[in-house]
């Protein structure tokens, strides 16, 4: 028998190890079953290449539970391990120092699921290990390893071990005995191991046999009953060795995209719009299948995530870095063994491949963006609110992103039609052009509540569009930067006729004395610090007063609220809108001659309450005092 100490600077690593992955403990299991993967894989291409000879037989792996011998095992009949081997590849290779080790997962937290932490991550959860293997090679005798926990071992023949393959045997320790749950451990293969290459038995099951015809049996009246299915017991395999991804796309339906949808997501109901299956073996290796969901338009907090997996081991479902932000919301997976997971995610973000990988998920988005809106382009419209979010957070986000998006960006009008950007341009561009040449794009962010505004607008022959997203505010923002030959406005942001003069301009019915007389009147019934009375020639037939708000006012007020552009605080900024009188309404003149003071107040009251009532503004004692009065006024 050897006896040795593990090659360790530091006295003992194994407090290290327990105290520094305390919260993540439970990726030892992963990294046991990984190790067994490796080793039964790394025996199929041995055999493969005719290194192994003959039927290598039966290859999946077992975890089994033992509550009364409080221990896990983790059996493979993989290539196992001869004495050497175990004394090479456990006692030195894996640790070639404890400083290093520190030095290596200094930063825990941003380690990315601690990946590679291997085979001595079971000291997380057990105080004694043992290993129980016997090598592929021929001749070779099969050997027992046993650790405490302390920096001694121990390394011997012995023949527990009977055919080839490795049994590591886990002696859980008391403060982990949860590891010693049937349902603990399920479900932590489930997350874990759910695609790993080689099938995983956890316990057994009973099933029908399909194999068996039920037989049918009469008794002595001549009375037949059929037996219900024979019920056999099978291995429970719980995982699926051959996910969706690793497959070609030319071998897949829509229906098996469909099925690994729900695999992936079992409590998720609800369809995806479409998928994206990602394919790439340079520069990089990459594969993975991208589904786009159906948002909630509060982007309630997410519970699917895309999942980062590298050769079908489940790393992590915080992809941040990796994929684009404004693809995180996205569902999925990606499998890469070119992401280094053993660095913390600031280096992560500077890596070359990383950021090569995220520019060709982006890229890949967009081509099929565009692909699906060439294709079919109602399809593509009846998906559009669903997806618009994340085009246009990648529009902002992303400059290539933004480039292609021209070609399949849709905008949507309060009619609900949908137009690209050079259809609706020149729909507009007649009918909608200000005296400085610009463009004015109108824009309502709120159908009902902005509903006399739009109408207004459209009984003049102009177009608004529907732009009711939490993002409107940057991203209108943004198309004018792209295009400077175009504005935004919201359809209350300013009196239109303001923004799109004619030819035939209105003059003004009230004088400049006139309107001198009433700006105070009006001053007098609403609060002068929130609004601001101005005069406006529009046709007779227009309201006589409108509330709005300047654009941009309540762009940066929506921005700051978005948390944007370094503004904190001016969500604090009190509202300031604009009063506007129409000098040509027949109620204004009214106003105006009317001789008795308390008549007259009480009418511009009442015209600048409608206003505000219209605007959503009026509420509390404001809005129940308008209502007695106009109740007195019938
Ligand atoms: P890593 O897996 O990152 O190399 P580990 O500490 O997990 O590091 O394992 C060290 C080595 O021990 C492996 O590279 C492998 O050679 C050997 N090994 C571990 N588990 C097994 C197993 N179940 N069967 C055969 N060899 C194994």
């Amino acid at each position: 028998m050897a006896k040795g100490q593990i090659n360790v600077q530091t006295e003992n690593i194994f407090p290290i190890i327990k105290q520094f992955l305390y919260s993540d403990q439970e990726i030892f299991l992963r990294e046991l079953v990984s190790n067994a993967t490796d080793a039964t894989q790394k025996l199929k291409t041995l055999s493969n290449i005719g290194e192994v000879k003959g039927d290598i037989g039966e290859t999946q792996m077992e975890v089994k539970v033992d509550e009364k011998a409080k221990t896990l095992t983790f059996s493979d009949r993989g290539i196992g391990m001869t004495e050497e081997e175990v004394d090479k590849y456990i006692n030195q290779i894996a640790f070639s120092g404890a400083e290093e080790f520190l030095e290596k997962y200094k930063d825990k937290a941003s380690v990315i699921g601690h990946f590679g932490l291997g085979f001595y991550s079971s000291f997380m959860v057990a105080d004694k290990v043992e290993i129980f293997s016997k090598s592929y090679k021929e001749g070779s005798k099969a050997v027992k390893w046993e650790c405490d926990g302390s920096p001694n071992f121990t390394l011997e023949e012995d023949d527990t071990r009977k055919e080839r393959g490795t049994d590591i045997v886990l002696h859980i320790s008391d403060d982990s005995k949860e590891y010693l749950g049937e349902h603990k451990i399920k479900e932590l293969l489930d997350k874990y191991c759910k695609f790993m290459a080689v099938p995983i038995k956890f316990g057994t099951k009973e099933i029908n046999d399909p194999e068996h015809e039920p037989k049918t049996t009469k008794d002595k009246d001549g009375k037949e009953t059929k037996e219900d299915h024979r019920q056999i017991t099978v291995d429970n395999i719980i995982n699926n060795p051959e996910p969706a991804w690793t497959k070609m796309p030319a071998d897949l339906s829509e229906e098996d995209y469909k099925n690994f949808y729900r695999e992936l997501y079992p409590m998720n109901f609800e369809e995806s719009l479409f998928h994206i299956h990602l394919n790439v073996d340079y520069p990089f290796n990459l594969t993975g299948i991208l589904y786009f969901p159906k948002l909630k338009k509060n982007l309630e907090v997410q519970k699917d995530k895309i999942q980062l997996y590298s050769n079908q081991v489940f790393v992590t479902d915080s992809v941040e870095g990796i994929v684009p932000d404004f693809l995180t919301l996205l569902h999925g997976v990606i499998d890469s063994p070119d992401i280094p997971l053993n660095v913390s995610r600031s280096y992560l973000q500077a890596d070359g491949n990383v950021k090569k990988i995220s520019n060709y998920i982006s890229k890949k988005v967009a081509d099929k963006l565009e692909e699906l809106f060439k294709k079919d382009r109602k399809a593509f419209e009846s998906k559009w609110d669903d997806i618009k979010i994340f085009i246009e957070y990648g529009i902002l986000s992303d400059e290539k992103f933004a480039k292609k998006a021209e070609k399949f960006m849709l905008y949507k009008n309060v009619d609900g039609e949908y137009f690209t950007a050079d259809e609706y341009k020149t729909k507009i561009e007649v009918n909608q052009t200000d005296k400085n040449s610009k463009v004015v794009y109108l824009y309502s962010s709120d159908k009902d509540l902005q509903y006399s505004y739009i109408d207004a607008a459209k009984s003049k022959g102009y177009d608004v569009l529907l732009m009711d997203s939490p993002l409107t505010a940057h991203l209108v923002g943004k198309l004018e930067q792209a295009d400077s030959n175009t504005t935004f406005t919201r359809v209350d942001g300013d009196t239109i006729d303001k923004l799109i003069q004619k030819d035939e301009e209105i003059t003004s019915k009230l004088t400049e004395e006139d309107q001198n007389t009433l700006k105070p009147v009006f001053e007098e019934v609403v609060n002068k610090d929130t609004f601001t009375v101005n005069f406006v020639s529009l046709a007779e037939t227009d309201a006589p007063m409108t509330v709005t708000q300047a654009e941009f006012m309540r762009r940066m007020k929506d921005m700051s609220a978005m948390g944007g552009g370094g503004m904190m605080g001016m969500g604090n900024m009190p509202d300031m809108y604009n009063l506007s009188v129409n000098s040509n309404h027949p109620l204004i003149s009214k106003i105006l001659g009317e001789k008795d003071e308390a008549k007259k107040k009480d009418m511009a009251k009442q015209a600048a309450d409608l206003a505000l009532l219209s605007q959503n503004l009026l509420k509390g004692e404001e809005l129940s005092k308008f209502i007695k009065r106009s109740v007195s006024l019938i």
